[in-house]
C-alpha cells in the first residue's frame, strides 16, 4: 500500500527563497534557548524536525545565506530579507524548519517547550504543554 504524503511549501518574508518539505515531521517543539530567541527575535522558536533529504529548495538558492557550517550545521536565511527558514542540525542529517515560514499547514503541532531554563523572563508560557529545562529525556 502506498502512503501518500502531502508536500508543504514555505517561504521567506520577501519571497525570494521558497522550499518544499514533506509533511512527515518527526517532532515539533517550541525552543526557548537564547540562540533560537536571538535568531528569530522572538520569545521562542517553533520548530519542526525532519530528515534533511525531505526538504528541497524550490527557488532562491543563490539568495541563501548559510550562517554556520555549510555541511554539518547552519541556519539558512534569505540573504535579501533575513528570514530564518530552517536550520541544518544533527551533523547535517536533519533540518529544523522554522514553522513560521511554512505557507501550508503541517499535520504536526509543537507538543512541548524545551530549554525553558533559558526562557526570556518577560515571557510567560500560558499553555499546558510539558516543559523541559533543556532537552527532553529520551526514553
Ligand atoms: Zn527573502
Ligand atoms: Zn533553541
Amino acid at each position: 500500500m502506498t502512503v501518500e504524503h502531502r508536500t508543504l511549501s514555505g517561504s521567506c518574508l520577501c519571497g525570494s527563497v521558497t522550499y518544499e518539505v514533506a509533511d512527515t515531521f518527526e517532532y515539533a517543539m517550541n525552543c526557548h534557548c537564547s540562540q533560537c530567541r536571538r535568531a528569530t527575535g522572538s520569545a521562542f522558536k517553533p520548530l519542526a524536525g525532519t530528515k534533511a533529504s525531505r526538504l528541497t529548495l524550490t527557488s532562491g538558492d543563490v539568495e541563501l545565506l548559510r550562517y554556520g557550517n555549510v555541511e554539518e550545521g547552519h541556519d539558512a536565511r534569505c540573504r535579501a530579507c533575513g528570514s530564518l527558514l530552517y536550520s541544518l542540525v544533527r551533523d547535517g542529517n536533519y533540518v529544523h524548519v522554522a514553522m513560521g515560514t511554512l505557507v501550508d499547514e503541517p499535520s504536526i503541532r509543537p507538543n512541548m517547550h524545551i530549554f525553558v531554563g533559558s526562557k526570556a523572563p518577560w515571557f510567560h508560557i500560558t499553555d499546558g504543554l510539558p516543559q523541559f529545562d533543556g532537552l527532553p529525556d529520551h526514553g
